[in-house]
């Protein structure tokens, strides 16, 4: 099983996901989900891709575990990456989560053309992306070029590696929103002010209202739009920061799915801790509305 999170361009937020599994002879029997009419894409070997010759190396360095290979030279002491590296701990502490080792490879290259010359010749199915972490069933890595957004982008992306490691069953909705509020810089603590603003917004048209188990039911990345990676990351948020009952409550949940990921969804938790979907519904709106201001 494959597991793809591709950072999105422009002013889309969030990233997609794709999941590939292998028929008999290793051939990928289901490519990416990012364009359902290219369905008959050609096959591709990627579990080569860890021995392509043309991966990044110049530098070669581990820090923590980053397993970082760029086609620059980048000091382990650059401050994205120490900020990554307490990524992890950041994670472990706020989440009650153990802390792997498994190392998480992050393959950089310092021109954003190098990256997508690799991407369509390795990766021909993805859609242009600055960044994407590719999860297999022996290796975590990321595929980043260094451009403007690489801090914001690599938070993302390392964050799914570092949850990976420890959850292997996380939620769609879930993993993509923990990277939304990790992908923040330290000091926002997790308010993600475009997603809160947008989602204030809709409720403000009346477009648009909380409801996790239609979060939960996604299982196909390409069907989120910009409002699921926003209301993903607000289920994050208010479960994070508004009570110590909602924060455990979260914890348990994922400490429940790192042993059991068929373990009762967060919905169903919910309903015991808050009572019926419309107090929690209400209960998030006006969460928006506060954050949203
Ligand atoms: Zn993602």
């Amino acid at each position: 099983m494959w597991f793809v999170c591709l950072s999105l361009a422009g002013t889309l937020a969030g990233c997609a996901h794709t999941l590939v599994t292998f028929d008999a002879n290793g051939r990928p029997t289901l490519w990416q989900r990012f364009d359902q009419s290219s369905g008959a894409a050609e096959t591709v070997g990627l579990p080569g891709i860890f021995a392509a010759a043309d991966l990044p190396k110049r530098t070669e360095r581990r820090v923590g575990q980053l397993q970082i290979h760029a086609d620059f030279p980048l000091a382990g002491q650059h401050r994205l990456i120490r900020e990554l590296d307490n990524l992890r701990v950041s994670i472990s502490q706020q989440l009650d989560l153990p802390i792997s080792d498994e190392p998480i490879h992050l393959y950089l290259f310092a021109d954003l053309e190098d990256y997508q010359a690799f991407v369509r010749r390795h990766f021909p199915q993805f859609p242009a992306r600055r960044a994407c972490f590719v999860e297999t069933d022996t290796t975590l890595a990321v595929f980043a070029a260094w451009q403007e957004r690489i801090a914001e982008d690599l938070r993302h992306e390392t964050t799914h590696g570092y949850l990976h490691a420890v959850v292997p069953g996380l939620p769609l909705w879930l993993d993509e929103g923990l990277a939304e509020f990790f992908e923040l810089p330290e000091a926002s603590a997790g308010l993600h002010k475009r997603h809160a603003a947008h989602l204030a917004g809709r409720l403000l048209e009346g477009t648009w209202q909380p409801q996790l188990e239609r979060l939960e039911a996604l299982e196909d990345a390409a069907a989120m739009s910009q409002d699921h990676y926003a209301e993903a990351w607000c289920w994050v948020h208010w479960l994070l920061r508004t009570t110590p009952e909602r924060h455990r409550l979260l914890e348990d949940y994922l400490s429940d799915l790192r042993h059991d990921p068929a373990a009762a969804p967060l919905s169903v938790r919910l309903r015991e801790t808050e009572g019926p979907p419309t107090v929690t519904t209400a209960a998030v709106r006006q969460h928006v509305e506060q954050i949203g201001k």
